[in-house]
């Protein structure tokens, strides 16, 4: 056993934080303060190769590998989650089903674009009634000569406001509760496809998400993702891969809050010393680096299942929960640590706590998670 990163992981970590502290540390602040999403940022990150990770150099990726992926989504969320949430979600819930899902034409039509940045993708499944319960979405796709007429609405979507590609989940002439479900690719431009307003959020203000409106939209059957009635099973696998990509979110929020904490610590002096020197703080610190250990390896083993080929539904649950748990964590208590400062919007650590929080409900919630796991360890898999 092996704990070393490879050499070729280690390179994407220089890189890749070099790139975040050059790049995305001046603009993070912004972002969350204006609740903006800078253009700007889509050609940077086509620069570094990074919106296609996994993808095939045929189709323009970078081919690299899982954990490559993760460390990359874990630099840029150190320094600015919100674009780590646009990259992590355009590649595992985007590009990646397309490339594993698609056929060759779908991936000739849309693999290019979605790795070199020319269009960024989202995924939809969650709708006003249909949240924890994913098989209660109501979206329908009816049949009508070459096409799926849609019908629908679709809430909370990341990357809403700057995506051209949606994998949307439907339903396939059915209300059947167990049947019919379809992903389908919509691209925005699509008559009667209308994208909502953006959500005023607590954290990750950088990201813009969106409803979605569906009024009578015509997609070509040609759009269907893999097999018509497969799309929850795609989903739920989709997610497999998501989830881990939001567990290196986490990690990469609760390694810039512990770094901030370690040198606040050692240079702010209250009673004539660091209170680094102060037992009830050395040990915040000394508890933050045994979770975020913790974590980085259930992520990074996660990582390595899901490239075994191997059942990784448990493990990437266990990363997310504990990883996302370890985050709001460690963010509390490096804001307890700035005592004050940490309150206010001149640093940054309000924003990790405020960003953490998501990590705990988006591609399904703590609880949601410890049901996934619950499961799977009742079924055997212990
Ligand atoms: C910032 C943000 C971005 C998002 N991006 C996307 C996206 O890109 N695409 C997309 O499709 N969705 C997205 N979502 C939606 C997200 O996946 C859902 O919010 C999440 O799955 C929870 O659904 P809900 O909000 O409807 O909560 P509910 O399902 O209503 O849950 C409310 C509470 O009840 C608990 N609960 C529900 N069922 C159970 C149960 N069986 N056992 C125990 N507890 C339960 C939940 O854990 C939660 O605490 C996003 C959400 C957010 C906040």
């Amino acid at each position: 056993m092996n704990f070393e990163l490879e050499e070729k992981h280690k390179l994407v970590r220089r890189s890749v934080r070099s790139f975040a502290e050059k790049v995305l540390a001046p603009l993070a602040p912004i972002m969350d303060r204006e609740e903006e999403f800078y253009p700007e940022i889509i050609k940077e990150i086509s620069m570094m190769n990074l919106w296609g990770i996994t993808i095939p150099e045929r189709y323009g990726g970078a081919e690299l590998d899982f954990i490559s992926y993760l460390i990359s989504i874990e630099e840029i969320s150190r320094i600015c989650a919100s674009t780590g949430l646009t990259v992590s979600v355009h590649n595992a819930v985007g590009a990646l089903p397309l490339y594993k899902w698609g056929n060759e034409e779908q991936k000739e039509r849309f693999l290019n674009d979605l790795a070199s940045g020319k269009k960024i993708a989202g995924f939809s499944w969650t709708e006003p009634n249909a949240g924890s319960d994913a098989r209660s979405i109501e979206c329908m796709a009816e049949e009508d000569g070459k096409d799926f007429v849609l019908n629908g609405s679709k809430i909370f979507v990341t990357n809403g406001a700057i995506a051209s590609v949606f994998l949307v989940g439907t339903r396939y002439q059915t209300i059947d509760r167990q049947k019919g479900f379809t992903l389908v690719i919509v691209e925005k431009d699509m008559v009667g496809c209308e994208i909502g307003p953006k959500e005023n959020k607590m954290g990750m203000r950088g990201n813009p998400t969106t409803s979605l409106y569906f009024n009578n939209v015509r997609v070509p059957k040609e759009n269907v993702l893999g097999k018509l009635q497969n799309g929850f099973k795609y989903a739920m696998q989709m997610l497999d891969f998501g989830r881990i990509g939001i567990a290196a979110q986490a990690l990469g929020i609760a390694q810039a809050a512990y770094e901030h904490s370690v040198k606040y610590s050692k240079g702010r002096i209250q009673f004539n010393k660091p209170i680094s020197q102060f037992q009830g703080v050395s040990f915040k610190l000394a508890e933050m680096a045994t979770k975020i250990d913790a974590a980085r390896l259930l992520v990074y083993r996660a990582g390595y299942m899901s490239e075994q080929n191997k059942s990784f539904s448990k493990e990437a649950a266990m990363c997310k929960l504990f990883a996302s748990k370890v985050a709001r964590q460690v963010t509390q208590e490096a804001l307890q640590i700035h005592g004050g400062y940490g309150y206010m919007k001149d640093l940054p650590i309000e924003r990790y706590y405020r960003d953490a929080k998501a990590c705990e409900i988006y591609e399904g919630t703590s609880e949601i998670m410890k049901l996934i796991i619950a499961n799977q360890i009742l079924r055997g898999n212990i």
